[in-house]
């Protein structure tokens, strides 16, 4: 560790040293939008977690010089990033619906408070390609290149499936896009990228933390929003459940298992040219890093994933996904 103090908070579950992963706190934690108002995030969030960071990392924190080096390791985190940064941007934007459309105060506030938070996403992933030695000048241009077309491919077909929502003003299905069917599949590539660049490049991992925290809140808030609707609608849950079919197949339509697998290979060709900075890290416990290979790596974060889901959609009252080989006759 470095000098620099850590920021701190008294809330444990947005502390630097106190909070669970991002997989394990949107499994365990239950927070709600009366808990997480305007006010805890300028207390806990704005002047406790994020307090004192630099670029979204501490400001003591290395970027290791290698990482600004032409190479697949290089590449392999700014097209991550890219991805990812637009893929921020896009949800922010798409959140301000939900500002607009919430039903109450509380409500409103979370969400606006949530737009922030992406859009503070987006900018720390740009600035952390600006610290791997992209200039602003050329920052479009090599973002476009390396991850515009799997944005194209991936994000743009979750935007138009999200339309129709948009457009009948239906607060609740776009709580549940943006909960279930966009954060809660995304996260789990989130807290693999976290851990596997942690030795290599500390700055990206620190990033990458700070964004997983907030993402425990979006998924934890928005999975309670959801909860109490159907507590109080239980006729909703089968409209609901058939946004989340629709859209889970929309996934499997995707590339998305193509971009993953493409990003790990690259970042597999790097970590190996710095196999000695690695060293006996462990990726997952009894698992070290550089014995893992790109496909058991996605594998890995397809597990969490599905797993997360089975648990988020319980506590949310609709019913678990049906496994692969049944016919879906889950209700
Ligand atoms: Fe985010
Ligand atoms: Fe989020």
């Amino acid at each position: 560790m470095t000098s620099t103090t850590s920021p701190r908070t008294d809330q444990d579950e947005v502390g630097w040293e106190t909070a669970p992963t991002l997989i394990d706190g949107a499994r365990t934690l239950q927070l709600t939008v009366g808990q997480c108002n305007l006010d805890y995030w300028f207390t806990a969030v704005a002047q406790g977690m994020l307090a004192g960071l630099a670029n979204g990392h501490r400001p003591g924190t290395p970027v290791p010089g290698y990482m600004r080096e032409p190479g697949p390791l290089r590449t392999a985190l700014i097209s991550e990033l890219g991805f990812r940064g637009m893929a921020e941007e896009k949800a922010a934007r798409a959140i301000s619906f939900l500002v607009e459309s919430a039903p109450d105060i509380p409500t409103m506030e979370f969400y606006a408070t949530q737009l922030i938070d992406e859009a503070r996403h987006a900018r720390v992933f740009r600035g952390h390609i600006s610290e791997l030695g992209v200039s602003s000048r050329e920052m479009q241009n090599v973002v476009r290149e390396l991850s515009g077309p799997d944005i194209e491919a991936v994000i743009e077909p979750l935007e138009r499936f999200a339309q129709p929502v948009r457009d009948a003003r239906d607060f609740v299905g776009g709580v549940v896009l943006l909960t279930v069917l966009v954060e809660g599949v995304l996260a789990p590539a989130a807290e693999l990228s976290e851990r596997k660049w942690r030795m290599l490049d500390p700055a990206a991992a620190e990033i990458e933390r700070g964004a997983g925290i907030d993402e425990i809140r979006h998924l934890t808030v928005g999975s309670s929003i959801i909860r109490n609707h159907l507590v109080a609608a239980p006729q909703e849950a089968s409209r609901l459940r058939s946004l989340i079919d629709e859209g889970m197949e929309m996934w499997v339509k995707v590339p998305m298992l193509e971009v993953l697998r493409k990003r790990e290979e690259l970042f597999q060709e790097g970590m190996q040219q710095y196999a000695s900075v690695v060293g006996d890290y462990e990726i997952w416990p009894g698992t070290r890093l550089l014995e893992t290979t790109p496909g058991e790596r996605v594998e890995k974060a397809l597990t969490w994933s599905f797993e997360m889901q089975q648990e988020r959609l319980t506590y949310m009252g609709l019913a678990p996904l049906p496994a692969a080989d049944s016919d879906g006759a889950a209700d």
